[in-house]
């Protein structure tokens, strides 16, 4: 896996296929603090559109991915925050639609798509997932903790206008939580926001990874199914049981990613170790495992070493 600057993977997304991301936003840099999100806490919650990236970077990243077109199947602007903060994002995409011939996707929380500048930017994409996990303000600041000043109503707008002016797919995702935006009045809030938006597709998730706060728990698949249905048509389940059932079992056993740094930690001080030892020595999951090892190596608390062509953790 490659990690050019502003450019990470390919990875294998179920949603996407290779997608070969690119981050224009540092971690962890976004108008929302969700209490599932996987990049861990948000430290700048703001609305503040800046050059968070120089523009030198961003535009050598896409460059760069131009170059090895043959390695992913879409080029996806994501990261560890909100892609759309970064004022560079419209420029971002007018180079990247210049440049990649392979479809090109967005992941936002959609709090920006009010601003005409911004969605004219988006409707560039092939395929945009914004989010939507509340219709109503009471959801919106349990689930998405959002910035002061970020209203559900703007959020909604936005959506709508986006509808109406995109010219790829929209595939809305909703990602729900037990007991803080399950509950009836919030589904039919959001289904009457979905009627009015008309994605392509609305792809029903539930925390499935260890995420910004600790005591979250899962949908399990069966309620997403019937939520499914009661969405309609266009709705459909995005997560595996398998999935939901792992981490309900990491919950039950107490396994937050704080403690899944320390075990860790622990570990490669006893004995450096691959990628692979480690998955199969902490039982965790390889997505988790990279973002932890990923905010590991960035705080120094870990390092890596090259050994007969292995990469090797270890603790100096
Ligand atoms: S909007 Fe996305 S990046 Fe921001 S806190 Fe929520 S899940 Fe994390």
């Amino acid at each position: 896996m490659a990690r050019d600057k502003l450019i990470f993977g390919p990875v294998k997304s179920r949603r996407l296929g290779r997608s070969l991301g690119l981050e224009l936003v540092p971690k962890k840099v976004c108008s929302m603090d969700c209490v599932y999100c996987e990049v861990g806490r948000t430290t700048l919650l703001t609305l503040e559109r800046k050059p968070y990236y120089p523009w030198e970077k961003i535009e050598e990243a896409i460059i760069t991915a131009s170059k090895i077109q043959d390695k992913f199947d879409v080029f996806t602007f994501t990261g560890s925050g909100e892609p759309t903060l970064n004022s560079f994002f419209e420029d971002a995409v007018f180079l990247a639609k210049k440049l990649i011939k392979k479809p090109i996707a967005l992941l936002t929380n959609s709090s920006l798509l009010w601003m005409k500048s911004v969605r004219s930017a988006v409707c560039e994409f092939d395929i945009v997932l914004p989010s939507l996990d509340a219709g109503t303000e009471e959801a919106f600041l349990k689930v998405n903790q959002p910035c002061k000043g970020l209203k559900l109503e703007a959020i909604v707008e936005g959506l709508k206008a986006l509808s109406k002016e995109k010219k790829g797919k929209v595939w809305v995702e909703v990602l729900l939580v037990k007991g803080l935006n399950d509950d009836l009045e919030n589904l039919s809030a959001i289904k009457k926001v979905l009627n009015e938006v008309s994605p392509d597709k609305v792809q029903l998730n539930t925390v499935v990874r260890p995420g910004a706060l600790s005591n979250i728990l899962p949908l399990s698949y069966e309620e997403l199914k019937k939520i499914a249905e009661f969405f309609g048509d266009k709705a459909e389940v995005v997560v595996d049981s398998t999935s939901i059932d792992r981490f309900k079992r990491l919950v039950e056993k107490g396994i937050s990613r704080k403690k899944l740094e320390e075990e860790l930690i622990a570990y490669v001080k006893r004995r450096p170790a691959t990628f692979e030892e480690l998955l199969s020595a902490l039982d965790a999951e390889e997505k988790v495992l990279s973002l932890v090892i990923d905010s590991l190596l960035k705080e120094n608390k870990l390092q890596k070493k090259l050994h007969e062509d292995k990469i090797y953790y270890i603790v100096y």
